[in-house]
């Protein structure tokens, strides 16, 4: 789950990070009244889950309630990267010495948390990080210790030679580590972290996404769920107790199992297609899910051909059938469906399916070649 900019830095601020205040505004007066009640110059920034918003146009300097106003105009209801901007974030202006990167993430080559740090923040880390791999530096935290202050302080101690600068980086760096435990993230994103001229190290901007699987027991960042910020088909596969992920090709896949799903993805590359998603339907064969499925594959344009691949054991492949008519029933679907069953009471559903008119098969490489085939024609 994507935090805001916003909330992230509600919980950089719990932390003790040195945030500039700020408010949320879903109007252009409010961000109007903001923007006074601040006095001098604010930014308006876009609240998507989205990188990138400076260069989309998303985050906006106003010297004037009147001018922050104009931008909330402008910003509100703006699309970034195919996601519609419901929230501006009203924030005084900072003045800028510098510039730097701070980040840390689950590295699942390192099994760790790891920190990445560089001077030359504010833009594209990754470009910076493979065009001048010198201007980075790395650590992987050992998390049965968590980051020791050493460490700390040699981050820190690459962004910065002076002294005051280095102590202030080296706590928001412990900070920033403690923030990122303790809010169950896969990543805590402070860029940039700024100085001003007067000697102060800040944190201007905040990403963080949790890790889904930690919002059980975080139950006061599980409520900072803004479902109206997600995109819509993955929001929905949520509602319906599906996994799922979009992906750019154009076989649609509805799977049962995640290994299954990666297996299907792969065979459908194998045979020189590209799968339009990862869905996995879960263990049930409940046919409101595979109407939901149906519905979130084929609200995506580019799907060509539909792919059902289903292994029954605990779920019975009769069930799966019958849920397959059942939402050819309640929905138009236009892509030509394969299908492929096989498991428990497969006899009974290829007869089913035979019966409704739905050629199904048992073989999963006849299937996905056959879909592979359907979607490029
Ligand atoms: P992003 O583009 O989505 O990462 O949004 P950021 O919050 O990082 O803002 C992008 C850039 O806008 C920053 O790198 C800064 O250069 C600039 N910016 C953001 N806030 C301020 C501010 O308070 N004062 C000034 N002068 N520049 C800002
Ligand atoms: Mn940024």
């Amino acid at each position: 789950m994507d935090l805001h900019e916003y909330q992230a830095k509600e919980r950089f601020r719990a932390a003790g990070i040195p945030v500039p205040p700020g408010e949320v505004a879903t109007t252009p007066a409010e961000a109007e009244k903001l923007a006074a009640k601040y006095g001098g110059a604010v930014v308006v920034k876009a609240q998507v889950h989205s990188g990138g918003r400076g260069k989309a146009g998303g985050v906006k300097l106003a010297k004037t309630p009147a001018e922050a106003r104009g931008h909330a105009e402008k910003i509100l209801g703006m699309q970034i990267k195919g996601l519609t901007v419901e929230k501006v974030l009203v924030t005084p202006a900072e003045n800028i010495a510098t510039e730097a990167y701070v980040g840390v993430l689950i590295d699942r080559a390192k099994q760790a948390p790891t920190f990445i740090v560089s001077a030359a923040g504010g833009i594209d880390i990754e470009t910076v990080a493979k065009e001048t791999p010198e201007k980075v530096r790395k650590l992987a935290v050992d998390p049965r210790y968590g980051l020791l202050p050493h460490q700390a302080y040699w981050l820190a101690n690459f962004l910065y030679d002076d002294d005051a600068l280095i102590k202030q980086a080296t706590k928001i760096i412990s900070q920033l580590y403690d923030s990122f435990v303790s809010s169950g993230a896969s990543m805590a994103e402070i860029n940039p972290m700024i100085t001003t001229p007067s000697g102060e190290v800040k944190a201007i901007d905040a990403k963080m996404s949790i890790d889904d699987n930690e919002l059980f027991r975080r139950l006061e960042v599980a409520a900072m769920r803004d479902v109206s910020a997600e995109p819509p088909a993955e929001a929905k596969a949520r509602a319906a107790g599906l996994s799922f992920v979009k992906l750019d090709g154009n076989v649609g896949c509805c799977v049962n199992g995640a290994g299954l799903a990666m297996a299907t993805m792969d065979l459908v590359k194998y045979y020189g297609g590209n799968p339009a998603n990862f869905l996995d339907i879960g263990g049930s064969s409940n046919p409101d899910k595979v109407v939901a499925a149906l519905e979130i594959i084929t609200s995506d344009p580019n799907v060509k051909a539909i792919l059902f691949n289903i292994f029954g054991g605990i779920t019975r492949c009769d069930d799966v059938a019958n849920g397959i008519i059942e939402a050819m029933r309640r929905i138009e679907i236009e892509p030509p469906i394969v299908i492929r069953l096989t498991g428990t009471n497969e006899e009974i559903a290829l007869k089913i399916l035979e019966k409704a008119g739905f050629p199904a098969y048992t073989s999963m490489d006849a299937v996905v070649e056959k879909a592979v085939q359907l979607a490029s024609a």
